[in-house]
């Protein structure tokens, strides 16, 4: 059992601008802290290489894919350079563990939605043909993203991760029916976050991943509301080291023990990207306080 009591992000953008040449030592805070694998998604061609690099130096993982929000800029080659990639990794390189970040977003409306789709759908079925998990961006999409998920799967379940989930119960068991586990990020460390944090305590525990977004998503404390931007108090940067205190929130609201919380959601993004567990011995080899 010990070997399950380290937590796992999910989802971190580690290559984020926000830091900058601080990656090494913003991973060894949070290494400190337990946090014993970090996912890295890519969000456009140009960042493939960077967060592949990234995931091996620090032995995490990483996944490839175009984000919505980088979907106006894309273009029909890096679709083939995707596919390319993924079948030139995906049988030899361990770290590679999902195709992401994908999805459809709602939110921001500046969006070809024609082509967000379409690019969102290819995607998905190269998830399928090279045999790898989803990691799917859902923000106010839920409904259209189970509708591709249904289409491309053609009945049989998918393995991965809604990532910063923000939906209605109903789509959460639709979501969880079709195999996918729950991530939330810092979102259900707000009290006012009523919808995320009931979910976070009233689903499963078996479908929920633990996961910061790092840099986004901030947890409360370190949340700058915009008066106390305007009165010049910097944002702040969340990180993965933060994932810790984010889970003894989540115990606390479910009412179990930090330890019970992580051994299950550690447990659970070993089930959504199952190529992790490969990585979990490497940790332990290299003598990382996995
Ligand atoms: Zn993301």
């Amino acid at each position: 059992m010990r070997r399950m009591a380290f937590l796992i992000d999910t989802h971190c953008h580690l290559d984020a601008p926000e830091f900058g040449d601080e990656a090494p030592l913003v991973r060894a805070r949070a290494r400190e802290k337990g946090i014993g694998l970090c996912v890295i998604p890519a969000v456009a061609r140009f960042n493939f290489s960077v967060v592949r690099e990234l995931a091996h130096r620090q032995q995490d993982a990483y996944a490839l894919g175009i984000h919505p929000l980088c979907t106006n800029e894309a273009q029909d080659g890096d679709l083939d350079a995707l596919d390319h990639e993924l079948a030139l990794r995906v049988s030899n390189d361990p770290h590679l563990v999902a195709v992401g970040e994908i999805g459809l977003d709602y939110f921001v409306d500046n969006l070809d939605d024609d082509k967000q789709e379409r690019i969102f759908h290819i995607q998905l079925q190269l998830a399928r043909r090279h045999d790898l998990p989803v990691i799917v961006h859902v923000r106010r999409s839920v409904d259209k993203v189970l509708k591709h998920l249904r289409q491309v799967g053609g009945g049989k379940p998918w393995h991965g991760i809604a990532h910063a989930f923000n939906g209605s119960l109903q789509q959460a068991d639709a979501c969880i029916a079709l195999g996918l586990k729950l991530g939330f990020g810092g979102a259900l460390t707000f009290d006012r976050a009523l919808q995320v944090r009931r979910l976070a305590t009233e689903l499963p525990l078996d479908s929920i991943v633990m996961e910061t977004d790092s840099p986004d998503i901030q947890p409360h404390w370190l949340y700058r509301t915009q008066a106390q931007r305007a009165a010049g108090e910097a944002q702040g940067r969340n990180e993965p080291g933060e994932l810790r205190r984010i889970a003894d929130v989540l115990a606390g609201l479910r009412g179990i023990s930090p330890d019970e919380l992580t051994a299950a959601t550690t447990q659970n993004a070993l089930a959504a990207l199952p190529k992790l567990a490969a990585l979990v011995g490497l940790q332990e080899n290299t003598g990382h306080p996995a």
